[in-house]
């Protein structure tokens, strides 16, 4: 048995019990809880928002076109995706028609009842950074005042003492309506996610 193995089984376990949650109605119209995935013994946690149409259908976060970009941004910062530990703040997903667009957007009272499975996760893995990506994860970090378009990319701890900093969810650059501006949308993301490898340069890690 090698090292890992107890924490590996003691976040399998928590990954079973996330899968029968029934603490809120988002599970009713889902396909799946969607929890988080990659090292339990990673020293970098990366915490999206909720899961999207992709993500519910394969049961993993980050799978989509969102997750595309985050791939893609990870690799032009020098961060090795199969290094660090993503998850989202709520584990299933959810969407109201308006229009043509399906906008995903848990309310308070989903957001805070799914926040144990969010707590039980890092609880378990102990990273030494973690990465907010929206301004749901953000504030679900550092409290409903933060501001991510004012305080992306600055590092602080949150509400329980960790160091962390936010920066934009990998959506927004999707979004944004022409080509220049998805690149400098996407140039920012990248920008923020190399503070990962300064903060790894100074402290030697
Ligand atoms: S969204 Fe979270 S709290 Fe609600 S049922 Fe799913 S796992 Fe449970």
């Amino acid at each position: 048995m090698t090292a890992l193995a107890p924490l590996e089984k003691r976040w399998q376990a928590l990954r079973r019990r996330a899968r029968v949650c029934r603490a809120c109605p988002l599970w009713m119209p889902a396909t799946q809880t969607v929890f988080g995935a990659g090292r339990v013994d990673a020293s970098i946690v990366l915490i999206g928002e909720q899961p999207g149409a992709q993500e519910d259908l394969q049961g993993e976060p980050f799978v989509g076109p969102a997750g595309a970009m985050l791939d893609r941004a990870l690799a032009e910062a020098g961060i090795d995706r199969d290094k660090v530990y993503i998850t989202n703040t709520v584990k299933h997903f959810k969407f109201e028609p308006r229009g043509k667009l399906r906008l995903h957007k848990a309310n308070a009272a989903e957001q805070a009842s799914c926040r144990r499975w969010l707590d039980a996760e890092l609880g378990l893995l102990m990273p030494q950074a973690i990465v907010a990506l929206g301004a749901m994860a953000a504030k679900a970090l550092f409290g409903s005042s933060f501001r991510l378009l004012r305080e992306r990319g600055e590092w602080r701890q949150t509400l329980d003492g960790r160091e962390a900093f936010a920066t934009i969810h990998p959506s927004f650059i999707l979004r944004q309506r022409s080509s220049e501006e998805r690149e400098l949308a996407y140039k920012g993301f990248v920008r923020d996610l190399r503070l990962l490898v300064h903060r790894r340069a100074i402290s030697g890690k």
